[in-house]
């Protein structure tokens, strides 16, 4: 399989990259043992200086994330059957996390990343019933699920994880549409979020960011969701290592991220 170029596919490699250095750590907050061949030696090597420096900061913001939603996932997997993870990139879930085995978890992604990790996850195990599912998230997708098994009646998790901000507007909010047209109530969903203040960047990859929310708990209320959000670094998200100040939310001119759980009902 050739490499992924495009710069926001490719993310999806920086992100299993940040999770392979992760699992050398003996306390890491999290265990991906096949995070390391999803990313390659070369991009591990290229993101460590910048993972150093984040954990520098007491802002390791993509390893807190993936625990987080880590937990989140495992904290509903008693109840829950059906899975659906957005933009999954290299997650590797459906592999390392203790699903009851009559789980189904639905991968949906861009078909040259989902090409790209079919050919390096080797002879790895699913513990649950994997689809990946080849879509492009600002075409219509629904059938694309339905097709495979999903099934509307039962509900479901879903997970956006670093995914929203490389939307349009216009394509999250149909985005949401489509995933309430698709929840029973009793649905759940996590997503992480940035906030306006963080577009307008010219870097490699936050110029690319293109949905900001400043108002979590408002915007998945609009779709009939509710949500609690919380930053990074607070009380129930830092895990002992994102120690960063955190500002206050009344305190504006601040880039924040949240990170969201929602029911639906
Ligand atoms: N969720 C994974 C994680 O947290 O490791 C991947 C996050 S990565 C930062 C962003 C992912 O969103 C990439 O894999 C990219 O291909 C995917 N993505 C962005 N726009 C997309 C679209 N229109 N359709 C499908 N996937 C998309």
């Amino acid at each position: 399989m050739s490499e992924i170029k495009d710069t926001v596919a490719l993310s999806s490699q920086w992100m299993a990259a940040v999770r392979a250095i992760e699992n050398q750590r003996p306390d890491g907050l999290f265990s991906d043992p096949i995070a390391a061949q999803l990313a390659g030696q070369e991009i591990i090597q290229k993101i460590a200086p910048s993972v150093q420096e984040y954990e520098d900061k007491g802002a390791p913001i993509v390893i807190v994330r993936t625990r987080f939603f880590d937990d989140f996932l495992m904290s509903v997997a008693d109840s829950i059957r059906q899975v659906v993870i957005l933009g999954a990139g290299m997650d590797t879930r459906a592999f390392r996390l203790s699903w009851f085995p009559n789980t189904h978890l639905y991968e949906l992604e861009q078909p040259d990343v989902l090409k790209f990790k079919a050919s390096r996850l080797g002879d790895a195990q699913a513990k649950c019933h994997r689809h990946p599912i080849e879509a492009d998230l600002r075409e219509p997708w629904s059938d694309l699920l339905l097709v495979k098994g999903y099934q509307p009646t039962v509900p479901t998790v879903w997970l956006l994880e670093g995914l929203l901000y490389y939307l349009t507007d216009k394509k999250v909010s149909e985005l949401l549409t489509t995933i309430t047209e698709l929840s029973c109530p009793g649905s759940l969903l996590g997503a992480d979020l940035i906030n306006t203040e963080f577009l307008g960047s010219t870097e490699t990859l936050s110029q690319h960011w293109k949905f900001g929310c400043d108002e979590p708990l408002d915007f998945f209320s609009n779709y009939g969701w509710q949500a609690e959000a919380i930053q990074p670094g607070e009380e129930g998200a830092n895990f002992g290592r994102y120690t960063a100040k955190v500002y206050p939310r009344d305190v504006i001119g601040i880039k924040r991220g949240f990170l969201v759980k929602a029911k639906y009902s």
